[in-house]
């Protein structure tokens, strides 16, 4: 990694989830003389959002169980908490919080992440009405959880997190009813067979799903909400929670003209179109040489090290981030994990099946393997992302036959 020549820098960096910590860090590590201040919206020290729809919910741990990074990694970059950003002063290189400070920057990373995508017929002013994203609202929904035993709880949403709020409501006892407006349960992460089974678990458990089916109205009666879809009989529930997705808090940078579509657009050194500001995690739009087209990601490790690339080109250094993705989800004692990146594959070439229910799925592209889904799986995810990482040509016939062992293929060309 080249290095420049060092003069004081001051680095600003907006957004206090793994991206804004890990760019923080980083930009630090590239010079003693960098001046790096992390602003963050909320009031406390940056924790963990995975195990908030995990065992913040299912095992009652605190949130504060899983901070970022131990607060001793931060003892260098100057941490300011209850410090949101309103607006971007490009030419004067300042940033304007929301109590009337400004703050000057040479450098500046925005890593704001998102927000939940609210359903108009279900806003959060409906009392039982949860949204999930940060500790507040975990907190919030296992308060409602607690007393939803044996009572209806329905959730909007059959992806990864909303199918873990499922996992953890079931846990607790409530009568689990899951609305989804596509067909089956997360299709971007694998093929139909892998969404039949993952949905399989949960009926077996004894969650009902309704496919294409959507909330066109919502009513509460008695303490319930009446959820009324386009697709059946209303639906009543006690507990409502909306895991739709999310958007992308990119108004700031709409607002002083970066370029903007969906998410904020950067290049491979999370550059945005404004060379001294720099984005990254899921607010970020970017594109790999893994990737057909730009897209935005919403994982954790992503988040981890694009924040480290936009901090350390911050920082004055020089980075390219080009890393496989990779993530997962847990769900019961299901552990969901997937490598690489579909677009380019169109259906998955192989299935291994393991022991026990456990399989791997590959999907390939000009003879190399570029995504793998898995079910309990992870030592073998592990071998097939340095296949994808190495771009070594693989027979799809071995990545299904159970008996070829996956690191044998890691000696082919
Ligand atoms: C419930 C839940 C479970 C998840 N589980 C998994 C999982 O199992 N596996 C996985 O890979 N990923 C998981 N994810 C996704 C992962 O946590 C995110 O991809 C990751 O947190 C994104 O990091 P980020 O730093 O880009 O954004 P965030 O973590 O969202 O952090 C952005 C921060 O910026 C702050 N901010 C926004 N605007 C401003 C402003 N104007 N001024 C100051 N601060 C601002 C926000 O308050 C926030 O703290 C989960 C996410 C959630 C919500």
């Amino acid at each position: 990694m080249f290095v420049a020549a060092m003069t004081k820098r001051r680095i600003l960096v907006i957004g206090s989830g793994p991206a804004g910590v890990s760019a923080s860090i980083a930009a630090r590590r590239v010079s003693t003389d960098n001046e790096v201040t992390l602003l963050a919206a909320e009031t406390s020290l940056p924790f963990e959002k995975p195990p908030l729809s995990k065992e913040v919910l299912t095992k009652g741990i605190d949130p504060s169980a899983y901070p970022i990074v131990p607060s001793n990694m931060l003892a260098e970059i100057d941490f300011r908490t209850d410090s949101h950003v309103v607006e971007i002063d490009r030419v004067a290189q300042l940033v304007s919080l929301s109590n009337g400070q400004r703050l000057s920057y040479d450098a500046l990373v925005l890593a704001t992440g998102g927000t939940p995508r609210i359903l108009p017929e279900l806003p959060l002013s409906i009392p039982n009405v949860f949204y999930l994203r940060n500790s507040a609202d975990a907190l919030a929904l296992r308060k409602g959880l607690s007393d939803m035993a044996g009572k209806q709880v329905c959730i909007i949403g059959a992806g990864l997190i909303g199918l873990e709020v499922v996992a953890a409501a079931t846990l607790i006892g409530a009568d689990v009813t899951v609305i989804e407006a596509g067909a089956t349960a997360i299709p971007r992460f694998g093929s139909d067979e892998m969404a039949r089974r993952i949905t399989a678990r949960h009926e077996q458990a004894g969650v009902r799903f309704k496919w294409n089916t959507m909330v066109t109205d919502a009513q509460t009666t008695d303490g319930a909400i009446m959820l009324h879809v386009n697709n059946g009989q209303p639906i009543l529930a006690d507990l409502v929670v909306v895991g739709i997705g999310i958007q992308p808090n990119s108004e700031i940078a709409k607002a002083s003209d970066l370029a903007v579509d969906g998410g904020i657009l950067v290049n491979d050194q999370c550059q945005t179109s404004d060379p001294k500001i720099f984005a990254a995690g899921d607010v970020a739009k970017f594109q790999t040489t893994w990737m057909e087209s730009p897209a935005m990601l919403e994982n954790w490790r992503h988040a981890l090290d694009q924040g480290e690339v936009a901090g350390t080109n911050a920082g004055g250094s020089n980075a390219s981030y080009d890393a496989v993705p990779s993530f997962w989800s847990d769900q019961y004692d299901l552990k969901l994990q997937g490598v690489g990146w579909s677009d380019g594959c169109s259906s998955p070439v192989a299935l291994r099946e393991l022991e026990h229910g456990r399989m791997i799925e590959f999907y390939m592209n000009n003879d190399c393997l570029r995504y793998a889904v898995s079910i309990d799986a992870g030592r073998d995810l592990a071998i097939a992302k340095r296949l994808i990482e190495r771009k070594i040509k693989v027979d799809p016939s071995d990545l299904a036959d159970p008996e070829v062992k996956l690191a044998t293929l890691l000696r082919s060309t």
